[in-house]
């Protein structure tokens, strides 16, 4: 990181577990050396000229495109289609460095490969955390969906604990509020929810789910997963 906030091209010369030199491109005078103690964890540094005498650069090989997927993986998480103007844009503001629209391309790729394999992994322990909720919670109704045609790909979860529909059957006013919210993923997933009126007028969680997006269809879903559980009848006969 040297490189980047000197804004210098610095270029490793050895880089491995005892040694690291680094030196700076051309005739510059910037040098530095370390070489672990033998036998420990210790490194000692045995050459280190810390002036440069060459002029800043505003571009940086160090610069490259795993170390800017890594720096805007925020970034681009709840905006996947972030276009590479504005990446470019934000790394010119926040570094003053200039890096190719290819680079940008390749930025992205990584960063989104990144996005995609977290958030695969997260939802493949989805299945260990039902079976968990079932296993404290025994009566209560938890559903995770998962999409058919493709292999472990999620698609909805649902979660109603029997402890809360019990207390909202009992003390809770005989109405219900539905919400929904986008959640910041790259898939754009979306948080349904239903929220009772306790008897101090405070909010009462009911029921939550997880869904693809917000339609009919999810709506419909979480509706009927809801309706069993806490026992809603039609009285109008
Ligand atoms: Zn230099």
């Amino acid at each position: 990181m040297h490189g980047v906030n000197k804004r210098r091209d610095v270029e490793f010369i050895k880089d491995d577990n005892d040694r690291l030199r680094a030196k700076c491109l051309d005739l510059c005078k910037w040098v530095i050396y370390v070489k672990r103690l033998f036998d420990t964890d210790t490194f000692e540094l045995r050459t280190y000229n810390r002036r440069h005498t060459c002029s800043k650069v505003w571009s940086s090989r160090i610069y490259n495109s795993n170390l800017v997927s890594n720096l805007y993986i925020d970034d681009f998480r709840p905006n996947p289609n972030m276009i590479i103007s504005h990446l470019l844009f934000s790394i010119w503001k926040a570094k003053k460095l200039i890096i190719s629209k290819s680079q940008g391309l390749r930025t992205k790729k990584k960063t989104l490969d990144k996005v995609i394999r977290k958030v695969k992994e997260q939802f493949a322990m989805l299945e260990n955390y039902i079976a968990e909720l079932l296993r404290a919670n025994p009566v209560s109704t938890n559903v995770l969906k998962i999409e058919e045609n493709e292999i472990d790909k999620f698609q909805r979860i649902y979660i109603c604990f029997d402890a809360l529909t019990q207390g909202f059957v009992k003390g809770c006013r005989k109405l219900i509020r539905f919400d929904s919210c986008r959640l910041k993923s790259a898939n754009g997933e979306q948080r349904l929810t239903a929220v009772g009126i306790d008897a101090n007028n405070g909010l009462y969680p009911v029921a939550w789910a997880l869904v693809e997006t917000e339609n009919k269809d999810s709506w419909s879903w979480f509706l009927r997963l809801l309706i069993d559980d806490i026992h809603i009848c039609d009285s109008s006969d």
